[in-house]
């Protein structure tokens, strides 16, 4: 039999509809310790045995990525969430049935048995049951676990093409599979439920009012997410090029000025003005929030692919997705989260 690991790194699987053959390799790979490139509807991720702490060892190696920043553990279902949590509220149950399998993510109280590397050493575990098939497949086989964080090197931008896995972390993988472009292309919705009050540490495509409308949850964001959440650092999703929030306003004058300085500049925003400089990249960003979600970290890579040294970028205005488009936009540009409007 051949051994999955003694195989060339970062194998690709054969296309977008990947066998059952390729999850049978997937699950032999995490079974012997290996890491796996997933994908999920958000991002894809590394992949490893959760409850296997030397490949989870290989995760944070692979990603440079610090050992106090814990990972999420994405089960096949809400029956396994026993073996992670060791206290699951109702409101726990409530937001499980409402959204997943989908893009959000629970913070519980952690099982005694749940590695300290997993939690960074918390007291809590992150878990998210995906709804992307291919791993949802491998998860129903697999049977435990999976700890993914984004398959990206350390606060570079998440990956949502198989494409980006292979490049940025391609030697690092035992097995990439394909599972075409990520079809929400953020994060999930990190909200904490260990404490008195349900508080979102990390916005994404569950919106607060999505979780007030099915679940009755009167969810806030937290105040300061890096106290518990050690992950959202305020540089992080980040292009080569520096990244500059403006308003549509402004973009003619930040043009000018970066002309004059002799700097490559492009625009990111969803509307190109007529009279922007013809010889000025404009990277569209799209029209509603949930295509904007899913192209920003494309177009942030084109920013990059263009050789830009400055990426002007028109935040948007919408609430709810638009939100999570505005925090992974200011932390690309290193101003940390943004700014909530309720
Ligand atoms: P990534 O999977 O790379 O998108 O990052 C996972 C995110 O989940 C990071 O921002 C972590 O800080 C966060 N996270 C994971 N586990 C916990 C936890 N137990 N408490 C709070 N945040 C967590
Ligand atoms: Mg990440």
């Amino acid at each position: 039999m051949n051994d999955p690991l003694d195989g060339a790194p970062g194998e690709v699987s054969p296309g977008p509809q990947a066998q059952g053959q390729e999850v049978r390799k997937a699950v032999q790979v995490l079974r012997r310790g290996g890491l796996i490139g997933l994908p999920t509807e958000t991002v894809y991720g590394l992949g490893a045995d959760a409850g296997n702490a030397h490949a989870v060892a290989r995760i944070f190696a692979a990603k440079g990525r610090p050992p106090d920043h814990p990972l999420i553990v994405h089960l096949h279902d809400f029956g396994q969430i026993g073996a992670w949590a060791r206290q699951v509220p109702r409101v726990a149950r409530e937001l499980a049935e409402a959204f997943w399998p989908g893009p959000l993510t629970l913070i519980l109280p952690r099982a005694p048995t749940v590695l300290d590397a997993v939690t960074g050493g918390l007291d809590t575990v992150a878990l998210r049951v995906p709804s992307h098939p291919l791993a949802r497949r491998v998860l129903e086989q697999f049977g435990g676990g999976i700890a993914a964080p984004s398959a990206n090197p350390h606060k570079k931008i998440s990956p949502t093409t198989m494409q980006d896995v292979r490049e940025a972390l391609g030697d690092a993988v035992d097995l990439l599979l394909d599972g075409g472009p990520c079809a929400l292309g953020i994060e999930s919705t990190i909200v904490d439920l260990s404490g008195a009050r349900a508080r979102i540490l990390r916005p994404g495509s569950i919106t607060p009012e999505a979780m007030q409308q099915v679940a009755g949850l009167d969810v806030g964001y937290a105040v300061d997410p890096t106290l518990r959440s050690p992950g959202s650092m305020s540089l992080h999703y980040a292009p080569q090029a520096r990244v500059v929030l403006i308003p549509v306003a402004q973009v003619q004058q930040e043009i000018d000025a970066c002309i004059a300085r002799g700097l490559r500049a492009g625009v990111l925003s969803a509307r190109r003005v007529p009279t922007w400089p013809a010889q000025i990249p404009w990277l569209a960003l799209g029209e509603s929030p949930a295509e904007q979600a899913q192209h920003l970290y494309q177009r942030l890579r084109e920013a990059d692919r263009l050789g830009l040294d400055v990426l002007i970028a028109v935040p948007p205005g919408d609430p709810g997705i638009g939100h999570a488009v505005r925090d992974r936009l200011r932390r690309a540009a290193g101003l940390g989260e943004a700014p909530h409007q309720a």
